[in-house]
């Protein structure tokens, strides 16, 4: 097993086990749905966690189209913003889940650049009651934020795993990119500090 960090350009790319509301960071993702109901999972944390102006926001908003993602306040959360991603149920993978999962990752990563985030924490969005296979939605999750964080000069892109084999299936796609020969956009690989 390698270690649990690359740095790209100005982005580090952390993986991490723990819990995405305790994360000091300027914007955690939210795995949300369309309706911005609030739910289980990391969704229910978040609210939880973070108090009811965070649902007063979201109710204002409305809904998120599947794929898209939103801002609201963090509420009492350290992170200063909450950016609600969509993103899809699996439906066995043929009904568009690829493009969607990636979408709302790099909705997320606009979204929360717009608001001037530089350090953003993401959950395994869709991995949990929506059902997509971790080990595909984990290299979804890793090749997109590769590809985008740099671009928009984020500092940090880190991903929270709520449980040691996420965190480890996580580390296998990082793994997976690092040993890929990627042009000029690859920085060399770090060694935590
Ligand atoms: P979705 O409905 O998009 O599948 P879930 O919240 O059900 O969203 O699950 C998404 C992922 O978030 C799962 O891997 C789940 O284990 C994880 N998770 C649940 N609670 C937390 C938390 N507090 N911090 C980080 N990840 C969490």
């Amino acid at each position: 097993m390698g270690t649990h960090e690359i740095t790209i350009g100005p982005t580090r790319i952390t993986l991490v086990q723990g819990d995405i509301t305790t994360q000091t960071v300027d914007a955690i993702v939210n795995a949300a749905n369309s309706a911005l109901r609030g739910g289980g999972g990391v969704d229910g944390a978040i609210h939880r966690a973070g108090g009811p102006a965070i649902m007063a926001e979201c109710r204002m908003i409305g809904g998120c189209p599947t794929g898209q993602a939103v801002r609201t306040t963090a509420g009492n959360l350290p992170a200063k913003h909450v950016i609600h991603a969509v993103g899809p149920i699996w439906q066995g993978g043929q009904r568009g889940e690829p493009a969607l999962l990636a979408s709302a990752y790099r909705s997320s990563l606009a979204v929360a650049t717009a608001h001037w985030a530089k350090t953003v924490a993401f959950p395994s969005i869709s991995a949990g009651a929506y059902g997509y296979p971790i080990d595909q939605a984990a290299e979804i999750a890793i090749q997109t934020v590769l590809a985008e964080a740099p671009g928009l000069g984020l500092a940090e892109a880190r991903f929270v795993l709520f449980s040691a084999a996420d965190l480890q299936t996580y580390a296998a796609s990082l793994e997976r990119v690092r040993g890929r020969p990627r042009g000029d956009a690859a920085g060399p690989a770090k060694t935590p500090g």
